[in-house]
């Protein structure tokens, strides 16, 4: 039976975002919006679905929602919240209503099956969750957080009580607050942590993924380093460096996905301060340069093109070493080693390639 409607709530104007939170991409492609209307498209339970927005984006949001499903329609906001889910509600015609926020993208079917469940039983059904920080009043004095929950969304009510709560002209900053002023409590249900409201830039983390590619020349009377390891061989890689090409490859990568220059443009090789220079120390100090913007490495992968000598044995020992100069766990790197099939310079062991690929974040 669809005795369910949905209000959507995303009227507001993102102030402490700077910048419009609700068309915000996540990393599935999808934005925040869409992200949070699309779980309640999976209920056959539900009749309408009402999208609140602010009056002056209408055609935009229907633009971004064209196709989506047949149950949503677009709703002019008002001046706060409380006029716009109020204005959505008097279309409201099913026996629930659930109000969702249009900025928890991250909402489960469990938590919305859970206030359905709630509302059908109890009349009310509001998803919480316990806090993990210390509560303490503006005074200092401090609370108990066992005898509190926050709060979250989608709230389930009965359509016309509260309808009838909003009736009155109070403002609150929530639904349940507002049918509590009328009706008293409201029935808890198992909120979820990950449905989170997106506030701040950092809630939405971005991902940046970067490739760089190296290639040095074998010379006698080299030493051999390959991500920061000393690997004992005849020859070692002919530059201006250590000529560590899977780190260099790394470095190009990072800059890369950061959007800068690569190592040429920060250590160049006409430069005498870098001559011998110590990779290790160059590739710590383009993570530094990466972490002022922001961003950190999530992981890094590497492929070393070799025709000798055997580098199997050195995997893990380079691994650990490219972790501990990038303070990562070692899980977060991986390195391949394989010969070039005897073509070309590197399979006539002329020479050893390498090829890096790296995700960044901003997220902490
Ligand atoms: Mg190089």
């Amino acid at each position: 039976m669809n005795n369910f409607d949905v209000i959507v709530a995303a009227a507001g104007e993102s102030r402490r975002f700077n910048a419009d939170k609700l068309t915000k991409k996540l990393p599935s492609g999808l934005t925040v919006l869409e992200s949070a209307v699309l779980p309640f498209t999976r209920f056959e339970n539900v009749a309408t679905i009402y999208l609140v927005v602010a009056p002056e984006r209408t055609e935009e949001f229907q633009k971004l929602f064209d196709g989506f499903d047949g149950r949503l329609k677009i709703v002019a906001g008002g001046k706060n919240r409380t006029e716009s889910v109020k204005a959505a509600l008097a279309l409201c015609s099913s026996k629930y209503v659930l109000v969702h926020d249009g900025a928890r993208p991250y909402v489960s079917p469990k938590v919305i099956t859970d206030v359905m469940c709630a509302v059908e039983e109890t009349g009310t059904g509001v998803p919480a969750v316990p806090l993990s920080d210390s509560l303490a009043r503006c005074d200092g004095k401090p609370v108990d957080r066992s005898i509190v929950r926050a709060v979250q969304t989608p709230q389930g009510f009965l359509t016309e009580k509260l309808k009838s709560a909003y009736s009155h002209g109070r403002i609150a900053t929530d639904d349940a607050a507002l049918y509590h002023l009328e009706y008293g409590n409201v029935t808890l249900t198992e909120g979820d942590p990950k449905n989170v409201k997106i506030t701040y830039p950092s809630d939405v983390p971005t991902f940046r993924a970067g490739t760089g590619y190296d290639v040095h020349r074998l010379e006698e009377g080299r030493k051999l380093v390959l991500c920061g390891v000393e690997i004992p061989f005849e020859k070692g890689l002919l530059g201006h460096s250590d000529a560590d090409a899977p780190l260099h490859a790394l470095m190009d990568a990072v800059l890369s996905a950061a959007g800068l220059p690569d190592i040429g443009h920060f250590f160049p090789a006409d430069d005498e301060k870098y001559e011998g220079a110590d990779s290790a120390k160059l590739l710590l100090e383009v993570l530094r340069t990466v972490y002022e913007k922001g961003l950190r490495l999530v992981n890094a992968s590497i492929a070393i093109i070799a025709e000798k000598p055997k580098l199997a044995p050195y995997v893990d020992e380079m691994k650990d070493k490219v972790a501990e100069i990038a303070h990562i766990d070692p899980l977060q790197i991986g390195i391949s080693v394989t010969t070039n099939e005897k073509v070309g310079d590197i399979g006539d062991g002329e020479a050893i390639a390498a090829v890096a690929t790296v995700l960044l974040s901003d997220a902490n």
